[in-house]
């Protein structure tokens, strides 16, 4: 139970909530009126027509919907911008594309299939044949089931499915957040966003954190207290949802809101005490994001795009250019390139097994190498070369190293190709606790605080169920990581952190107090963990880091930190 539940006794006569809480994930205060996410639309039905329908009516509605389907997309791409403006103009292609219409008309009048099921019928046979085309036409048939569901819906009379397409902006409330609904969210109109599930690594909340929209995860029963066009305030930092607030709190919200910080690339305490401050980079586009919000650096590039949705290893010229177009963006910085990360939540078909019972704990990250070292050798060729051709200060890091003698293979691997300053993911509790002989052979160590709390606490981190445990507060979690830093002191080596622990401006200040050295995040965070940083001394962030682990519960280990940190209020996280 998180400390705001705590905060709102149950009325004896249950009388309708005024708030609901959940664990904030995202900081930042907005008020809004809800608009939910419709949920999946039902797959219609196969009983036909009665006898004595008028089939041609039926069919004809078939093609009246689509267009109506059609010109409602187009219309919401002539709002939008950007990357959602494409998505929205493809699918609204794909929905005036007679091909689906003409298959499902001839269902209608020869199966004598219901309008909605032959459209269901005709999808399922138009995205089979794409998908038998592969490459770019099987990526296709992913809009041809959005597009499907846009028509159901549509015949049914449901809810548009997806993210709600409003004039006016909105607090978006779901059960939780699939990638291809978080294409199109726009930040100029969602204010907000609320999910009754999902966890503080989900893909909802590394998003919000991403866009920085403010969000509540795990919140339960959201879907039923909110109802849409309630006007709720979220309080991001906080985790909770006031629901019918005051005018005078959403004013204050929208006061705070229209603050911008910005981040001067110089990330130190308030005493002066140097804590570099990088971001997390997953490909090219988001290297110059992190260049233009001010980015020390890059604490960690995810290598794995670049691999991701292949059938098989992409070249290493192929990975040279990649991995350049990163670098080119920091000349002269540090960039901290991860070798690959692949198995668990991010299965490749070329190296890993998907029948694996526990992928979590099966072969991912570094151990992917074992059976096929040719595939590490040739993506540290790549950085290699990559590094050669430009400026900037390249560090090379492993993923799930949980053991010396890996630790001793990976630099010798990376020193075969010239690359010198090698480190380790500290993200299994065995390498958090051998951090001083692993640091004896590593450069440095990078804490991934979110595999890291997954495996300390035994807690799936995709499952929101578990997200209480799944928070980086836990006091085992932050002992493990203050473990990691007597490593890093005993052996002068630095330790950073670039789990997602570090984006909280409250967590970084005990990462800090426990003697991390970086903090590596979304881009987005940077000027908000700056501005904490910037108003707190060394010293107190010494001393609030004991607090914390010496607390006895991840919700009292926050609530002190926090308590013992007025800027966060001041700020609005
Ligand atoms: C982590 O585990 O904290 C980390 C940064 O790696 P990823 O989220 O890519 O697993
Ligand atoms: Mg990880």
């Amino acid at each position: 139970m998180t400390d705001q539940q705590q905060a709102s006794p149950q009325s004896p006569t249950a009388e309708a909530p005024s708030s609901v809480s959940g664990i904030g994930v995202s900081p930042g205060r907005a008020a809004g009126p809800v608009a939910q996410l419709a949920g999946a639309v039902p797959e219609p039905g196969m009983e036909s027509l009665p006898e004595g329908a008028d089939l041609e009516a039926a069919a004809a509605s078939v093609a009246d919907h689509a267009a109506r389907v059609a010109a409602g997309l187009t219309a919401s791409a002539e709002k939008a911008q950007g990357e959602s403006r494409e998505v929205l103009e493809t699918t609204a292609q794909m929905a005036a594309d007679p091909t689906l219409v003409q298959v499902a008309q001839s269902h209608v009048r020869g199966q004598r299939l219901s309008p909605a099921r032959a459209v269901w019928e005709a999808a399922g046979s138009v995205a089979d044949q794409l998908s038998a085309l592969g490459g770019y036409m099987a990526e296709r048939a992913r809009d041809v089931y959005d597009v499907r569901d846009r028509i159901v819906a549509s015949l049914l009379g449901l809810p548009m499915p997806g993210v709600p397409q409003r004039e006016e902006p909105f607090v978006l409330v779901a059960r939780d957040l699939a990638p291809a609904d978080t294409a199109l969210l726009d930040p100029a109109k969602v204010r907000a966003i609320v999910t009754s599930e999902g966890g503080p690594t989900s893909h909802t909340a590394i998003l919000a954190r991403a866009l920085g929209i403010p969000a509540v995860v795990g919140a339960t029963g959201a879907l039923e207290a909110l109802t849409n066009d309630r006007l709720v305030l979220v309080d991001g930092a906080a985790g909770t949802i006031t629901l019918d607030p005051d005018a005078a709190a959403v004013e204050a919200a929208a006061r705070l809101a229209a603050q911008v910080r910005t981040f001067d690339g110089d990330g130190r305490t308030s005493d002066g005490h140097k804590v570099q401050l990088l971001a997390n980079v997953g490909d090219p586009a988001g290297a110059e994001k992190a260049a233009a919000a001010g980015a020390e650096g890059v604490g960690l590039f995810r290598t794995e795009f670049c691999f991701l949705d292949r059938a098989d290893e992409p070249t290493i010229a192929e990975q040279v250019e990649q991995y350049r177009t990163v670098l080119a963006a920091f000349p002269g910085k540090k960039v901290v390139v991860r070798t690959l990360d692949a198995g668990a939540d991010k299965p490749m078909p070329f190296l890993t097994d998907t029948a694996e019972p526990n992928p979590a704990l099966g072969v991912r990250g570094l151990r992917t190498a074992w059976a096929n070292p040719q595939i590490l050798d040739n993506q540290l060729q790549a950085i290699a070369e990559a590094a050669a051709a430009e400026s900037a200060d390249v560090w090379v890091m492993a993923p799930m190293i949980a053991t010396v003698p890996e630790t001793e293979d990976f630099v010798a691997a990376c020193a075969r190709h010239g690359l010198t300053t090698a480190g380790v993911m500290v993200e299994v509790p065995s390498a958090a606790l051998l951090s001083g002989p692993i640091l004896a052979r590593a450069s440095f160590a990078s804490i991934g605080t979110n595999d890291l709390t997954q495996y300390t606490m035994a807690a799936d981190r995709m499952l929101g169920s578990l997200a209480t445990l799944s928070d980086a507060f836990q006091p085992a979690v932050l002992r493990m990581i203050e473990e990691t830093c007597r490593g890093g002191a005993q052996q002068d080596r630095p330790v950073g952190v670039c789990g997602e622990a570090a984006a909280d401006p409250a967590t970084a200040v005990v990462l800090v107090g426990l003697g991390v050295s970086s903090l590596s995040m979304s881009p987005r965070s940077l000027a908000d963990v700056a501005a904490v940083l910037a108003a707190t001394s060394f010293e107190r962030c010494q001393e609030l880091a004991r607090i914390a682990v010496e607390s006895e519960s991840a919700d009292q280990a926050r609530a002190r930190v926090r308590e013992g940190l007025p800027i966060l209020a001041e700020l609005g996280l």
